[in-house]
Order: C-alpha cells, then structure tokens, then sequence
C-alpha cells in the first residue's frame, strides 16, 4: 500500500489510514517574501513539515497543513499572515 505522506496513525481494527490534515485549515498562511530572511525558522517549528526549501527558498505548501499558525507565531521577521481560507 502507498501513501502520499508519512502522517498515517494505527486505527484498531480498520487498520492504518492516512490523515488528510489539510482538510482542517479554516485559515492559511501566507508568506511575504519581501520580508523573508530565509532563516528555517518556521519550516522547524512545522508540526507537519509543511514549509520546504526549494530553491534556497522556503515556500509553505498546503496538502498537510492544517492552519495551526505556529510558523505565523514563531517567524522573527513577521513574513507569515493567516488569511481565511475561501468558503470557510
Ligand atoms: S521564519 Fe519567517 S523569515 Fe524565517 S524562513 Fe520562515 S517566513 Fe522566512
Ligand atoms: S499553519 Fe501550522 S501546519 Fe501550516 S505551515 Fe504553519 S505551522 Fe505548518
């Protein structure tokens, strides 16, 4: 069996499933590279290992993440807003 991430838990008798934790956002983050220094910071406090490198750059990318805004809290720089998530 395949799955997309590695965020699946044991579920008694039905088994092991994935958690599509993206589904719970009721806001994103969004990040202002203008004011991005690039530091890691917000990819390192991710619980969900949403904000990759890419390029020499972070982007936040939005499958898995679930709008908790620990990077939003934990940013030195201020570079990250939540915004409401559309039909939300
Ligand atoms: S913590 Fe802030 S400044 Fe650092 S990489 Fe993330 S968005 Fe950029
Ligand atoms: S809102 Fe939470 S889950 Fe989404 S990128 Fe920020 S820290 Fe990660």
């Amino acid at each position: 069996m395949k799955f997309k991430s590695k965020y699946i838990v044991p579920v008694g008798a039905d088994g092991i499933y994935e958690i599509d934790t993206g589904k719970w956002r009721t806001e994103r983050p969004v990040m202002d590279k203008d004011k991005c220094i690039e530091c890691g910071i917000c990819a390192m406090y991710c619980p969900v290992f949403s904000i990759i490198k890419e390029d020499e750059k972070y982007i936040i990318t939005y499958d898995y993440c679930k709008g908790c805004g620990i990077c939003v809290h934990e940013c030195p720089k201020d570079a990250i807003d939540m915004i409401p998530e559309e039909g939300k």
